[in-house]
């Protein structure tokens, strides 16, 4: 039976607090906006709400509830064969709320609904077209699930007027079936990529990579191959951590050093940027990447 490595120096980190980070925490009390930042304790927010380089602030929103049709083994949300329905003014508040907030870029994301006949997808493309009306000025990321499969749902995403559209792969291909839900699929996955692309060839698309579940180097090279081939055009690639004990357990702790290495060969693979570090999630200071790397 695998052991459960250790927690190695370079993932204990104190969450660091900027005077943006301060200003966005106080904003959010009256907005009623569930972020995957605060939910998740994501260790990166002083990052990614700090604003960094570019004071580009991201944070990631939580659409469609809390509750997942699907059971990821590596993931904490909640599954729930029938959640409950749709809240149909989410998308109005939501822009709103982001219009006031002050915001550079925003990440929208939900948990997985194939108890709707369109995934979410209509809701997706209305939040993401009141948000654009309310605040042209915002950068506009989406990660969704994989619609089941729907290139329709995924074309209707994709055309709302968004500026990044991301599907994670989460894992390489021959570890799918362990690490995913068994609903979702590589191929599937690299379709959703596929369709956001041809629906709207100007948009970025993006995925991410979790290391640490037992995967080989041969197969992350494939993975990234794939990954071009469907012209992905930004990857991440951070490390996986165990939500709970009743999670799948991490196989290895990778180094600082061999993520360094993925972010070289992505790069000279041709994606327009990779982000690649024990800490670095899908939503990764996306606003801070964007401007430097893809705005340029
Ligand atoms: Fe939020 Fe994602 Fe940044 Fe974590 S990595 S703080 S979830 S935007
Ligand atoms: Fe978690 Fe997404 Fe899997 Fe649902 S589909 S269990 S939210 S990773």
């Amino acid at each position: 039976k695998l052991k459960q490595p250790r927690l190695p120096s370079w993932l204990k980190t104190d969450i660091p607090v900027g005077q943006n980070f301060t200003r966005i925490k106080k904003d959010l009390r009256g907005l009623k906006l569930h972020t995957v930042c605060e939910e998740a304790r994501c260790p990166n927010i002083g990052d990614c709400w700090g604003g960094g380089e570019h004071q580009t602030a991201t944070a990631t929103i939580m659409l469609m509830g809390d509750e997942c049709t699907r059971g990821c083994r590596f993931c904490s949300v909640k599954t729930n064969r029938t959640p409950k329905p749709l809240d149909p003014h989410e998308p109005e508040h939501t822009a709103e709320a982001i219009r006031r907030w002050g915001l550079d870029y925003v990440v929208l994301t939900s948990v997985d609904r194939d108890d709707l006949a369109d995934g979410g997808s209509d809701h997706f493309a209305d939040t993401i077209r009141r948000i654009k009306q309310k605040a042209p000025h915002i950068y506009v990321e989406c990660l969704t699930g994989d619609f089941g499969g729907s290139l329709e749902s995924v074309t209707s995403v994709a055309q709302s007027g968004l500026d990044v559209y991301a599907h994670n792969i989460e894992t390489v291909e021959a570890l799918t079936p362990y690490v995913r839900d068994r609903r979702a699929n590589f191929r599937q996955s690299l379709r959703v990529l596929e369709q956001a692309k041809k629906a709207r060839p100007d948009l970025i698309t993006k995925t991410s990579i979790m290391l640490g579940c037992g995967e080989t180097d041969e197969e992350v090279q494939h993975a990234l191959e794939e990954l071009r081939k469907v012209d992905v055009d930004c990857v991440t690639l951070g490390q996986y951590m165990r939500p709970t004990k009743r999670h799948m357990k991490v196989h290895e702790y990778v180094s600082p050093e061999k993520f360094d290495m993925w972010h070289k060969k992505g790069m000279s693979m041709g994606f327009k940027y990779v982000a690649s570090g024990p800490l670095v999630r899908s939503s990764y200071k996306a606003g801070e990447f964007y401007i430097s790397n893809i705005l340029k």
